[in-house]
């Protein structure tokens, strides 16, 4: 391997938490090949895509190593729908080290689907070529519509076969992510009482996620606080977009506020906070409309963990905790509402914005409007003037729309709505036709589906039907974690 232009990775995570993860080479393949290169973000991070594209085969299926490797698993604990497992970690994951973009950001490096690792228990370490494509596509998409989300380099196929709910080809993904520190890091060492490593811990994280925060008197309150922040803020978009994650369990929680783990997620198509995609949430933990508790409970677990950081005294701590589930829960709220009000075109803010919010979805949920659509057939509405929909109902909603829109030019106020409604997003039926044909040689849809889904909110004449949701005859849609 060539290693003139090869990116050279760094190691902080390495190097400054020696003991807190298992150093561990990946086995490697015998006939990897590179299938998709994400040559625009190799750019962003100041990696050559000539050398990705020559080498990649090789370098991104841990067959060989870059130059500055420490490859190593991450180990970590966390609640998985609401129980403790004390003991998880990257049972197929390799963090090969970490890259430093022009702007000066950190990102990891990580190879998911490389083969066992220490922490790999009964799994078989491996990916499925469609689960790897899936995290890519969907990764990509919530980039473009400008949720914080961890982000795909590359898709290799390992050459060998793996046995899920279908023989699929084996494939590695390239994570790319601020980190993989998760809530659940923290609480694998907590619950261990290693309490010099969970300090260790917090210190890293905050210089590294939350600098301006490094030096705070209180660093575990500082970083409960920031997390608690991103979080929140993250989770709104969420709810905002449309967007079900599926599997909000501890260890699928980043601190540094990016959405990661792309298994059971989903586009909700028609409005409905009940929700639920993923095959083996059977009581609806991780609906939808469930996220922001959820959000709330995770933040709880996390302060749990820090408890014994936060204060000497156990109910100042706690105290401290419920400050920041309070803190949560209000910007969630907020910000969500904010955003509610942008997707409706509404400026300023007025005490009848939350009931009038409301009652359009609550129209929604009993009428199984698609809500993403719906936003763009509003502002067209204000193009054309017309209405929206039929029926007396949202007539009726409608005429409070407009009477709180004022005398704001329809024109303007339906750019702007149009800038924050996409056109397109995951649509099921069409991210499930591309996987299928991919995982028999066929990349077109592949190629297709990413090419719409990198520009969600233009126009893309041709296209319009990645723009509708799944047709009668796709029935319910269900997803499995795929591990
Ligand atoms: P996830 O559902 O992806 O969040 O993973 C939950 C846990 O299961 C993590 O500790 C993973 O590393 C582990 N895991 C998932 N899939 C595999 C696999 N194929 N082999 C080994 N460990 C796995
Ligand atoms: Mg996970």
């Amino acid at each position: 391997m060539s290693t003139a232009n090869a990116p050279v990775l760094e190691h902080t995570f390495a190097s400054e938490l020696e003991g807190l993860y298992t150093a561990h080479e990946p086995p490697g393949f015998k006939a990897p090949s590179l299938l998709l290169l994400n040559r625009e973000l190799a750019t962003e991070l100041g990696l050559d895509p000539e050398w990705l594209q020559e080498h990649g085969a090789a370098a991104l299926s841990g067959s060989e190593l870059l130059p500055g490797t420490r490859p190593l698993a991450q180990v970590y604990a966390g609640h998985q729908f609401g129980h403790f497992n004390p003991q998880l970690g990257d049972g197929r994951a390799v963090l090969l080290g970490e890259v430093v973009d022009p702007q000066g950001r950190r990102f990891d490096i990580q190879l998911k689907g490389a083969g066992t690792t220490p922490y790999s228990r009964n799994g078989d370490g491996r990916a499925a070529l469609d689960s790897a494509l899936r995290e890519y596509i969907v990764s990509e998409a919530m980039h473009a519509l400008g949720i914080p989300t961890t982000r795909s380099l590359a898709v290799v196929t390992t050459g060998e076969r793996v046995v899920r709910e279908r023989v699929a080809p084996g494939g590695v993904l390239t994570r790319v992510a601020a980190s993989h520190i998760r809530v659940g890091t923290l609480e694998f060492f907590a619950s261990r009482k290693q309490k010099s490593e969970l300090r260790r811990l917090v210190d890293y994280t905050l210089r590294r996620h939350y600098p301006d925060e490094a030096d705070a008197p209180n660093q575990a309150k500082a970083l409960l606080n920031a997390v608690g922040t991103s979080q929140a803020e993250l989770v709104a978009q969420w709810m905002l977009i449309g967007f079900v994650h599926g599997v909000m369990n501890t260890d699928n929680v980043t601190l540094s506020g990016e959405t990661i783990d792309y298994g059971p997620c989903a586009f909700m198509e028609q409005y409905n906070p009940r929700t639920v995609f993923s095959q083996i949430d059977h009581r609806g933990r991780y609906a939808f409309g469930n996220q922001p508790g959820i959000g709330a409970w995770n933040l709880a677990r996390m302060a749990e963990a820090l408890l014994n950081l936060l204060a000497v005294d156990e109910d100042q701590a706690v105290a401290m905790a419920q400050e920041s589930l309070k803190h949560f829960g209000e910007t969630v709220e907020g910000r969500w509402l904010d955003g509610m009000r942008k997707k409706l075109g509404l400026v300023g803010v007025d005490g009848g914005d939350q009931p009038l919010v409301q009652d359009l979805l609550d129209w929604m949920t009993r009428t199984e409007t698609d809500y993403t659509s719906a936003f763009r057939r509003l502002s067209r509405s204000l193009v054309n003037g017309g209405v929206a929909f039929e029926g007396e109902e949202f007539a009726a909603w409608n005429e409070r729309w407009h009477s709180r829109l004022g005398d704001a030019d329809p024109q303007q106020t339906a750019a702007a709505m149009d800038r924050v409604n996409p056109i397109y997003i995951v649509r099921n039926h069409k991210i499930e036709a591309a996987l299928d044909a991919a995982i028999e040689g066929d990349m077109g849809p592949t190629n297709e589906l990413m090419e719409v889904l990198s520009r969600p909110f233009e126009e893309q004449p041709g296209r319009e039907s990645y723009a509708e949701p799944a047709p009668p005859d796709f029935g319910p849609y269900s997803t499995h974690c795929n591990t």
